[in-house]
């Protein structure tokens, strides 16, 4: 709607959607963000998707917080900074003093800037004296962080976007790349017209599954078993890298003896699968010269995440690709800064840079870093903490940047523990469906508002730029949190970002080498150990990070719940291409919602005919945890027995549907089975 040469000014910046990080220019008037365009960039060349390029009008929408709002008597009242600052610092001090300083905790935002999850996870260590901070990393890739950090030392991608171009084999599971990640979709696309052969495991046949060589139709929760049995395919035809194996690995003849029951015929018993399919996939993926695994939540997001984490890295140490140029296990980070939150320590276990806060050599390091006394003791997860609200020991809970109302399983236990929870602060750049349960909602500025840094999916740490001034009275969370913390008598004075990015470099031995000028043009790849260090392109150069990498074979274990009589359907979650997460942006974009105004429930034409169920019919679908009503997309893209709901909305929110069981080790919940049934809606 605005012609170039009215724009008054463009702002290089990343993108604020996924984990791409694409770099855009904000095209700028009237303080006012007008257009994007893409800014050629080693993390996207010239490539945007349709959310980085057109779903910008959140950022200047009429209903953006601009005030905060205190709640009274039940009904939120507008307030003075002031007012807000001191009714928080009270409750927090009053609080800590009464019950101790378990009674808090805090989740921290992908969303928002590394220095903020940086002071955000201060704030609590420091001042809270607990390590009760995690964020929504425990939701989608806290399997990851666990399970490539035990078998490789390091729960990040190992390898970089650019690099999948030049890949001889994608095997892409669990993950829909064209929807959740776009602008690697399209970097899969062509590497496939360049020649590379294209593996898909998935329940569902996703859009690249059209492309593959080989598409693997698991159910939902049988990775284990798949993975298993394509490594007893490589082992039994004798298409390991032996060489590697010996240098670089330990603990293989555990691995053989695990896999070697694994059949192709036994797996694809399990997984619902074709052996000679396993087959054939297993034989292109050792074959390749180069082959590059990228996998997401559809790996993770299981009571076995960690075991299957874990076995995909198997299976890149058995054919020797870690550690070399387009190859690697590469977990694709779902929010813009989901990275970088985990980076920052926004987790109850770990300090910046994954330090251990059990380990007295680092607890001691950051008491002299921070001049407090800090804990020793891991911290609960953000799981723990929505299951301890309003009923255990925490009596606060600070949440900045995060909608638990719509992203945590069975949202009718989440919503009883916010309302039981004695007092809640809510931080955030619109009324959410978590902030509606606050006491306290501070309007924060968005990423055109402030200045920063976001680490995205391949470990690249990028600058974020002040575009427009902030909406009404909002401002940027480093300024909130600085003064929160200033106000709670911690003598934190930060002039800006810079010096908070200097002080996390500090304390970071991954971003030890950066800074603001390093990063100016490109951004850097951790780890960037000093400040001549050229950053990282791809891990395990030399060795995996941990000396050797580890092989941690696991048996196929079964999902938590299961169809049966009663709940005859297995219901599985994910994202579109038009929304983004709880919609707290996309929502706001009217040409995203004419397009996809609301949730579905993908059937496969034979359900849907045993059951009489027209396309575009509302039906009810139930679980054990409660009911949604939702609109009928009968599609053979889906298996007979399995349905798919999208995450993102509130009305047939999949979430009032899904289990709070976890994966035992990453504390991650199973959104990816829950069993349920489909009902009609009968007509009065
Ligand atoms: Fe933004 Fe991701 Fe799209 Fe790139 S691929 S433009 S980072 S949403």
């Amino acid at each position: 709607k605005m012609r170039k040469w009215e724009v008054e000014k463009k702002v290089k910046t990343t993108c604020a959607y996924c984990g791409v990080g694409c770099q855009i220019d904000l095209l700028v008037k009237d303080n006012e963000v007008v257009g994007v365009e893409p800014n050629y960039s080693s993390t996207n060349k010239d490539l945007l998707c349709v959310k980085g390029k057109f779903a910008y009008g959140f950022i200047n929408h009429k209903d953006r917080l601009k005030k905060p709002l205190i709640k009274k008597n039940g009904v939120f009242e507008e307030a003075s900074w002031e007012e807000a600052y001191s009714l928080i610092t009270e409750k927090m001090k009053g609080i800590k003093n009464k019950y101790g300083s378990k009674s808090f905790a805090g989740l921290s935002s992908a969303r928002v800037t590394n220095e903020e999850n940086y002071l955000f996870q201060k704030m609590v260590r420091a001042y809270m004296g607990n390590n009760n901070v995690d964020h929504c990393a425990r939701l989608c890739h806290a399997s990851t962080v666990a399970g490539l950090a035990t078998t490789l030392g390091s729960g990040a991608m190992t390898n970089s976007n650019l690099e999948l171009l030049d890949s001889d084999v994608i095997f892409i599971t669990g993950s829909n790349t064209t929807e959740t990640h776009p602008v690697l979709g399209a970097f899969v696309k062509q590497a496939k017209n360049r020649g590379a052969k294209i593996i898909v495991a998935d329940p569902r046949r996703i859009p690249l599954a059209y492309k593959a060589d080989v598409y693997l139709p698991l159910k939902p929760g049988t990775n284990v078993a798949l993975f298993n049995g394509i490594m007893n395919v490589i082992i039994e035809e004798d298409l390991q890298d032996s060489e590697y194996i010996a240098r670089a690995t330990e603990n293989y003849e555990d691995l053989k003896e695990v896999v070697k029951t694994y059949t192709p015929e036994y797996a694809g018993s399990i997984c619902g699968v074709d052996p000679d399919e396993i087959r054939k996939a297993a034989r292109i993926y050792a074959e390749g010269a180069k082959s590059s695994i990228l996998y997401s939540m559809g790996v993770t997001q299981h009571t076995t995440g960690t075991q299957g984490v874990m076995s995909l890295s198997n299976l890149a140490l058995l054919t020797g690709n870690i550690g070399k140029e387009s190859s690697g296990v590469n977990p694709l980070r779902g929010q813009n800064n989901v990275q970088g939150a985990c980076d920052m320590g926004a987790l109850p276990g770990d300090y910046p840079g994954y330090q251990k806060v059990y380990d007295e050599d680092i607890k001691r390091k950051f008491e002299s870093g921070w001049g407090k006394e800090l804990s020793s003791q891991a911290g609960l997860t953000l799981t723990e903490i929505i299951n301890d609200c309003g009923k255990g020991e925490i009596r606060f809970l600070y949440i900045m940047g995060e909608n638990p109302m719509l992203s945590d399983p069975d949202l009718t236990h989440v919503e009883e523990s916010l309302i039981n929870t004695e007092f809640l602060v809510v931080q955030d750049i619109f009324m959410t469906e978590t902030a509606q349960h606050a006491d306290v909602v501070l309007p924060a500025a968005t990423f055109a508002e402030k200045d920063g840094t976001f680490t995205n999916s391949e470990r690249r740490v990028q600058r974020v730029r002040k575009a427009i001034e902030p909406i009404g009275e909002s401002k940027p969370d480093w300024e909130i949190l600085t003064e929160i913390m200033r106000r709670l008598g911690m003598n934190e004075r930060y002039e800006n970002p810079r010096a908070i990015f200097d002080e996390l470099a500090g304390l970071t031995p991954q971003y030890k080498g950066m800074n603001y000028d390093r990063i100016e043009e490109e951004g850097l790849q951790w780890p960037c150990i000093d400040e001549n260090h050229p950053g990282t392109r791809y891990l395990h150069k030399d060795a995996p990070v941990r000396g050797k990498g580890l092989f941690k074979p696991a048996d196929y274990m079964s999902s938590y719940e299961n169809s049966d009589k009663e709940y005859p359907y297995i219901l599985t979650t994910g994202r579109i291409l038009y929304h983004y997460h709880t919609r707290t942006m996309t929502g706001k974009i009217e040409g995203l919602n004419n397009l996809y105004p609301n949730s579905f429930v993908e059937i496969n034409p034979t359900t849907a005919s045993r059951l009489k169920i027209n396309d575009g019919e509302l039906i009810r679908v139930i679980s054990r945890r409660g009911e949604v009503k939702t609109t009928a997309f009968v599609t053979d893209d889906i298996q007979e027995d399995v349905v798919f709901i999208p995450f993102h909305f509130t009305d047939g929110a999949a979430n009032r549907l899904t289990h709070t069981e976890l994966d035992p080790v990453a504390k991650i919940p199973e959104f990816k089975v829950s069993a349920v049934r489909l009902e009609k809606i009968m007509k009065e």
